[in-house]
């Protein structure tokens, strides 16, 4: 597909703890590549459209040739790279230690993985600080800059101390709790507050964004609310106003669509299908990860199977699990307890031709998994909290044959665009789960290709690069309010 011209006549400075690259060592030789993701998919267009440069954690220490590999990539892919040097103190403590110890699980709601120490809080406030510097020794008059994700929501506030007058945008990927979780937090004002030096912030939906109001208007008497309109609310801080808004990102579905459409998918799908012969398939594809509900996924299909016995021998549950943060205690043990469940499941129902359970714990290359996508009647998309989920929009993409079930999770973000056609479920409710998985199996085929067909078209419409177009074209309009005087 023709990628979109986003001309912004400004220069775009974006920054996120990790750099979008890959830098590893084959036959010896240090190589760099470009990283996956949706956030890049995003950005390539306009980063290369208009000068521009991300900066970033390059994720290698001192051993690599980092600057000699990021100028390589910058020749190459038209955009410059900046990297922020961390050492192991910093990598321990601001990101495995407050990033994902404190804030991943308090930012999900999940309040009993959290941990709450002050020597992560100050490393973490430290490194913040550090990519501070890091980004005013690139800045010129006329840049904007666009900080991503929760590693870094205190950058904007030392950008202001730091004394840039430039516009500041704030995207925070991952939800935004209630007060009563935030109010957990013994630094729960420092880090309210720091927020409010962005000029733009912008949540996933509209429930992230309220809750980011009516928490800095409870913990804050000097903050209140100037204007509140669909899109975007006008908070007044200490003589700066500040836009709040929601901005559900999503996916380029355009190039999903076409994946799913090409030959090699097709076969890909075939095989995966023959194998499991006549059966429907149920897909679960998710990180590794205890937001992501896998096993009360697997206690709600093991209750489907002792609940509608029809269901054996015609179903079958193929689960993805991608290995990620797997140095984490809490990631070990959510593995080990995801082995046992499997186990016991595919041992209590399963027999010489049939398999209850498919359990992958590995990535997949692109083909295999849209082919996984392609191919499932069913997908079963339950975390207990998440940002957006950009595998339930994938997943609609490239079920091009119209004929997939999407059950989703009602505390995912993408449920706000997707409610409406897909089979919302409470993933805590192990009942109500297991009687939607035997909903979406017995669903005739007009039913599912109705609401496949719309769920389609809302992905269609709202892609990735409405987002950002949205996104770019708000900040664009907004000031620098420069009167900020930090406490
Ligand atoms: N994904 C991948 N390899 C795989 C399985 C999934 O790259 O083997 C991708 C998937 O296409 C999706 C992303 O991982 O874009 C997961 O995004 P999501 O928002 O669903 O969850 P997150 O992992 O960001 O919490």
């Amino acid at each position: 597909m023709a990628k979109q011209k986003q001309k912004i006549n400004k220069r775009l400075i974006v920054v996120s703890n990790r750099l979008p690259v890959v830098i590893d060592k084959e036959n010896d030789q240090w190589r760099i590549q470009p990283g996956s993701g949706g956030l890049v998919t995003a950005l390539n267009p306009i980063l290369k459209e208009n000068e521009s440069l991300w900066i970033g954690w390059p994720g290698t220490g001192k051993e690599a040739p980092i600057q000699e590999l990021l100028d390589q990539f910058g020749s190459e892919q038209g955009y410059k790279l900046v990297g922020v040097p961390l050492n192991q103190q910093e990598i321990e403590r601001y990101y495995w230690g407050f990033s994902n110890g404190t804030l991943w699980p308090l930012l999900h709601d999940l309040l009993g993985y959290c941990k709450f120490d002050l020597e992560d809080w100050q490393t973490y406030v430290a490194v913040n600080k550090k990519f501070a510097e890091a980004i005013t020794k690139q800045t010129r008059e006329n840049d904007i800059i666009w900080i991503h994700d929760y590693q870094l929501s205190m950058v904007g506030h030392f950008l202001k101390k730091l004394g840039v007058q430039l516009p500041l945008a704030y995207f925070h990927h991952i939800p935004f709790p209630s007060l009563d979780l935030l109010r957990r937090l013994p630094w729960k004002m420092e880090y309210t507050k720091a927020l409010l030096a962005f000029d733009l912030l912008g949540f996933q939906t509209l429930r992230d964004r309220r809750n980011f109001v009516s928490t800095v208007t409870n913990l804050i008497p000097e903050a209140s609310i100037l204007r509140r309109q669909r899109n975007y609310t006008l908070v007044k801080y200490k003589k700066r106003i500040i836009q709040v808004g929601h901005f559900p990102i999503s996916i380029d579905f355009n190039e999903f669509n076409n994946a799913a459409h090409s030959q090699e998918v097709q076969d890909a799908a075939w095989y995966l299908h023959e194998n499991l012969h006549e059966r429907q398939l149920i897909l679960g594809i998710d990180r590794l990860d205890y937001t992501k509900g896998i096993p009360e996924r697997f206690l709600a299909y093991e209750l489907a199977l002792e609940k509608y016995p029809e269901l054996k021998q015609k179903i079958s549950l193929l689960q993805v699990v991608v290995p990620s943060r797997t140095l984490d205690p809490d990631y070990q043990n959510l593995k080990e307890q995801l082995d046992q469940i499997v186990g016991r499941i595919n041992s209590r129902f399963g027999n010489a031709g049939w398999i209850p359970i498919h359990y992958v714990f590995r990535s997949l290359d692109n083909t295999q998994l849209v082919a996984h996508y392609r191919t499932s009647e069913i997908a079963l998309i339950t975390p207990l909290r998440d940002g957006m989920n950009l595998v339930a929009k994938e997943y609609c993409a490239c079920s091009v044959e119209n004929n997939g079930v999407l059950i989703l999770s009602e505390f995912a973000g993408a449920a706000d665009q997707l409610g409406e056609k897909a089979l919302l479920v409470n993933p805590y409710d192990i009942e109500k789960t297991a009687d939607t998985i035997y909903r979406a199996f017995t669903m005739p085929l007009e039913e599912r290709q109705q609401r496949m067909q719309w769920l389609r078209n809302q992905v269609q419409k709202n892609d990735v690069h409405r987002w950002l177009r949205y996104f770019v074209r708000t900040l664009d309009k907004v000031n620098s309010t420069t009167d900020f005087s930090p406490k």
